[in-house]
């Protein structure tokens, strides 16, 4: 079975001495406990070099938490693929509700990231989930689709490269997560979306992220179409993040 993946999105929060502490506890624990999974953390752009240090040996993959969809040039205050791949960058957020929603980033941008760091030779965590008005229109498997589906045209047969986010858009920072079994059957959609556009995405991990924390992750990673989690705000404690490791052991 393949090992579950437990990635940490910090979002736009740390600092030199926060992040010293947050990994210093976090590396403590998983000396005690070696992970029975793959972990990795999606830092912002300017720790990538501290947090390459950090994590160097040990079993946290470095991850950032987007990317341009250009090589190079006139892009102000964008960071390319290659530069993310010179600090070993390993992971790439694309498409997280908060770029769409506040970067006004399209299916098509976000698709166009993906290949960018797909070109780079990272593995573009794609993340799709729907509003809670989609959700109460009886929308959800069609917007989700809708967003998978312009990545999986886009990256042609790199789609077996990619690892998918379900993130309900109501759920994320709010408290409120999905049951087990409503993120199970968006899972299961699209897992059958994946297969269907190539045989090998049958094992294409898809991560659940949305208020996942040490209380609910058990029961959430027990679902058979749910290869792990993407974790914000229970990533910045370090006894809460360790909890949601063990718990996809
Ligand atoms: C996220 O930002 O990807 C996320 C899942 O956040 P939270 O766990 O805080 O809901």
């Amino acid at each position: 079975m393949l090992q579950k993946l437990i990635a940490g999105n910090w979002k736009m929060n740390g600092s030199l001495a926060a992040n010293q502490a947050l990994l210093t506890g976090i590396l403590a624990g998983l000396a005690e406990r070696a992970p029975a999974c793959q972990v990795a953390v999606a830092v912002p752009a300017p720790y990538l070099a501290q947090v390459q240090q950090l994590v160097a040996g040990s079993a946290i993959a470095l991850g950032a938490q987007d990317v341009s969809q250009h090589a190079q040039g006139a892009f102000t205050g964008e960071v390319s693929a290659g530069m993310l791949g010179d600090f070993g960058v390993r992971y790439v957020l694309v498409g997280h509700s908060e770029r769409r929603q506040y970067h006004g980033e399209t299916d098509a941008v976000v698709a166009a990231k993906a290949q960018a760091a797909l070109a780079a030779g990272m593995t573009p965590i794609v993340c799709v989930g729907e509003t809670l008005q989609e959700r109460e229109a009886g929308a959800t498997d069609a917007v989700v689709q809708r967003q998978l589906a312009v990545v999986i045209a886009a990256v042609g047969a790199d789609v077996a490269r990619l690892v998918v986010a379900y993130e309900p858009v109501w759920a994320i920072g709010t408290g409120k997560t999905a049951s087990p079994e409503q993120a199970q059957a968006v899972h299961a959609a699209l897992r059958t979306q994946l297969r269907a556009a190539n045989a090998q995405c049958a094992s294409v991990p898809l991560l659940y992220g949305g208020s996942m924390n040490a209380a609910n992750a058990q029961q959430l990673l027990a679902q058979p179409d749910i290869d792990g989690g993407l974790i914000g705000g229970a990533a910045l404690k370090p006894a809460d993040f360790l909890q949601i490791i063990a718990a996809a052991a």
